[in-house]
C-alpha cells in the first residue's frame, strides 16, 4: 500500500528561546512523504538538516523492505513465493515475528495474512469494491497467521497466502527514525507518521510533551495526553475508507469475518515505549472492542490505551489516567478508567 515516491517537501528552521533553561534551541520542522503517509518531523537542536536527510534515506530503505505494491520489495518477494520458503531480510523477519506475537496475544485480531481480504476490498489499489459473501468466504481460506512459518531467515506461507505489514511497519519506521535522531545529537523531537506519533528525548524547557488525539468524527482533537519519550499510535476507521450505496467501509479488517471491523470502537490509541508494539496493538484493539481490550489489559499490562466508542465515550487505562484530558467537543463525554 506504500507509494514509491519520496519527496522532501518542506524544511523550516527557527530559533526558539526556552526561558526555563535559558538557552537558544534551534527548532527545525520538515515534512517528508513515504509509506503512503505524510511524515512531520519537528527536531530540536543542531544538525537537523543532516538528520532529516538521514531519516529520508532510512524511509526509502524501509519502503523497499515493507511495500506491498513495489514488485521487488522484501514483502513482495515473500508474497510471490506461493508456498515456497523464501530468504528474508533480518529486519523483515523481526517485524513478522513481532506481528505473530501480537496475533497470539490478541486471539488473531491482528493478522498480517489478512492481505488477500484487504486486496479484495480494494484498499491496496484505491479501486474500492464491496465483495460478495461468497468472495469473502473463498478468500478467508488464505487468512491464518498460524500458517506463517519462520525458521531463521526463512519465511514460508501456505500456497495462496500473502502478508501485509501496513498495520505495524510505521511503528518500525518510527523506531528507526528515533535511532537516527538520537545519533544525530538532537536534544528532542516529535515525529508524526500518519496516526503514529513518536516523541523523542526532552522537550525544550523541560516537562512532558503534549500529544493530541484526533477527533475521529471531524476536525480538531478529542483529547490530549502528556508523555515523556513514548510512542502514541492511533488507529481509526476515519483514516481510510470509502462509501458505497450510502454505507461507509474502512480499512481495518476483522480477520474472522473478512469485513471492516465493527467492534463499536471508532478510535484506538496505544501509548507505550515500543513503537512496533504500539502500532500493532492499536490496529488490534480497534478490532477487539472494549471487552476484549479490558481482558487484554488485565492479562498483559504492557501498554496503556485510550479507546473512543461510537457514542464518543472514553475507556482509559490507569497508567495514562493522570495525564489524560478530553478536549473540544469531547470535553463532557463519559470517561471510564480501568
Ligand atoms: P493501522 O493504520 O496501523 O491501524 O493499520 C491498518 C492497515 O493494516 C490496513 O490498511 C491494512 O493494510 C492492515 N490491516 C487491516 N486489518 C488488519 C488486521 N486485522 N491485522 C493486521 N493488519 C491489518
Ligand atoms: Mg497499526
Amino acid at each position: 500500500m506504500f507509494f514509491s515516491g519520496l519527496a522532501l517537501v518542506l524544511s523550516l528552521i527557527s530559533v526558539c528561546i526556552f526561558p526555563s533553561c535559558n538557552i537558544d534551541i534551534k527548532k527545525t520542522e520538515s515534512q517528508l512523504f513515504a509509506m503512503d503517509t505524510v511524515i512531520d518531523l519537528t527536531i530540536y537542536g543542531d544538525n537537523a538538516d543532516k538528520a532529516v536527510q538521514k531519516c529520508n534515506e532510512e524511509l526509502v530503505r524501509l519502503e523497499n523492505l515493507f511495500s506491498v505494491t513495489k514488485k521487488d520489495s522484501g514483502v513482495s518477494k515473500i508474497n510471490a513465493s506461493d508456498g515456497t520458503r523464501t530468504k528474508a531480510d533480518r529486519e523483515l523477519v523481526s517485524v513478522i515475528n513481532s506481528s505473530l506475537e501480537i496475533s497470539k496475544t490478541t486471539g488473531g485480531c491482528f493478522d498480517i495474512s489478512v492481505y488477500p481480504i484487504v486486496k479484495l476490498w480494494g484498499f491496496t489499489t484505491d479501486s474500492y469494491n464491496v465483495p460478495s459473501k461468497q468472495e469473502i468466504n473463498d478468500t478467508l481460506k488464505y487468512v491464518d497467521y498460524t500458517k506463517i512459518i519462520i525458521s531463521g531467515e526463512l519465511v514460508q506461507l501456505s500456497p495462496g497466502m500473502q502478508i501485509d505489514l501496513g498495520g505495524i511497519a510505521k511503528g518500525y519506521a518510527a523506531q528507526k527514525i528515533k535511532e537516527v535522531l538520537a545519533e544525530s545529537g538532537a536534544s528532542g523531537a516529535v515525529v508524526s507518521l500518519g496516526g503514529n506519533v513518536q516523541t523523542i528525548g526532552e522537550k525544550p524547557g523541560g516537562g512532558k510533551w503534549s500529544v493530541g488525539i484526533q477527533n475521529p468524527d471531524g476536525d480538531g482533537i478529542a483529547a490530549k495526553i502528556k508523555v515523556s519519550e513514548s510512542a502514541v499510535v492511533t488507529s481509526g476507521g476515519y483514516q481510510r475508507n470509502f462509501t458505497s450505496d450510502g454505507k461507509t467501509y474502512h480499512h481495518i479488517i476483522d480477520p474472522k469475518s473478512g469485513t471492516p471491523a465493527q467492534s463499536g470502537i471508532i478510535s484506538a490509541t496505544v501509548i507505550c515505549d515500543d513503537p512496533v508494539l504500539a502500532d500493532g496493538m492499536s490496529t488490534a484493539l480497534f478490532v477487539m472492542g472494549k471487552e476484549k481490550a479490558i481482558e487484554y489489559y488485565n492479562k498483559y499490562k504492557n501498554i496503556d490505551f485510550i479507546l473512543i466508542d461510537k457514542n464518543g465515550e472514553f475507556l482509559v487505562t490507569d497508567g495514562i489516567a493522570d495525564s489524560f484530558e478530553p478536549d473540544g467537543k469531547f470535553k463532557d463525554k463519559k470517561v471510564t478508567y480501568i
